[in-house]
């Protein structure tokens, strides 16, 4: 399934509502669709700020993407902007009436979900795409994240935790909206069982349950199934086409990432934009059909 070329927003709008992960307020989603190619703007319609879905804006990391712009915070942005992104949809004004994003299942699905219901329109013009040539890489001790010249767009993510029900995962894919949907869409978030008590101390994941989380207890998942066997590497994965899109165009390169999260996530894309020898415009995707499928990496030894 080739890239698409044009720019693309949603045939109709969508209204989602729920409550937020963090917070646990309601929070009510509109998706508008627009008529010119305008990026993803987000409008906190209590005070009518406008607040676009760049890197730039992007602050409060911790365990969830947050943009902030004039005193209002979004927070929580980070699922729905990977539905978009995973399936093309660039363009798109996001009506938030509250100041976190309803959490809903935990994963993208239920975006997924409205949004090819409600259907893909094609806008004027060509998609402009920020291919990478030289390598982009952050590091923190032995979590880093970095960006690799690539034909296409490719992710490849490790996590290792030291819990048995979680260990290592690694898995990796170059993306298209149907492998978007099919690989990545539907994993959930998910903590660690020994995290819970502290987060809530510090009045986070105050509206999580078994119902928008996976939490995994050392030797296995609370809830009763998981989706995929390494749910929780395809989240992070999830999460990171979401942070991605806080570039504000569609990226071809390999992304490769360990132990990484939000924070690392938004610091590559804010040093891909610090630094445009690294990368160049191009209107053209990828030039062959997906060259790669599924390969999982062989799993080193600590
Ligand atoms: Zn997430």
């Amino acid at each position: 399934m080739p890239r698409c070329t044009t720019p693309q927003t949603l045939s109709r709008e969508i209204q989602i509502s729920g409550r937020g992960l963090h917070g646990n307020r309601p929070c009510s989603v509109r998706l508008v669709p627009v008529a010119n190619p305008s990026g993803l703007v987000f409008v906190h319609t209590p005070t009518g700020t406008e607040i676009p879905a760049r890197a730039e804006l992007a602050g409060d990391l911790v365990l969830a993407t947050t943009l902030l712009k004039e005193g209002v915070r979004l927070q929580t942005v980070e699922h729905l902007l990977s539905a978009l992104a995973g399936l093309e949809v660039e363009h798109l004004r996001i009506e938030v009436d509250a100041e976190e994003l309803p959490i809903l299942d935990g994963s993208a699905a239920p975006w997924v979900d409205a949004i090819l219901q409600a259907g893909i329109q094609a806008l004027e013009g060509r998609r402009r795409f920020m291919k990478i040539t030289r390598p982009v890489e952050i590091r923190d001790g032995n979590r880093w994240i970095r960006t690799l010249p690539f034909d296409g767009l490719r992710l490849r993510y490790v996590i290792d935790f030291p819990i048995p029900a979680l260990g290592r995962q690694s898995r990796e894919l170059s993306l298209t909206p149907d492998k978007y949907r099919r690989e990545l869409g539907s994993a959930r978030t998910f903590c660690l069982a020994q995290e819970v008590d502290q987060l809530r101390a510090r009045g986070l994941a105050l509206g999580g349950s078994l119902e928008n989380a996976v939490v995994f207890a050392a030797d296995g998942p609370l809830n009763d199934s998981l989706r995929y066997e390494d749910e929780a590497v395809r989240h992070k994965m999830l999460d990171l086409v979401g942070d991605l899109a806080l570039l504000g165009a569609p990226l071809l390169g390999l992304v490769e990432a360990h132990a990484a999260g939000h924070a690392m996530h938004v610091a590559l894309v804010k040093a891909i934009l610090a630094d445009p020898s690294c990368w160049e415009w191009t209107e053209e995707a990828e030039s062959a059909e997906v060259r790669f499928f599924f390969q999982p990496l062989v799993a080193q030894p600590a």
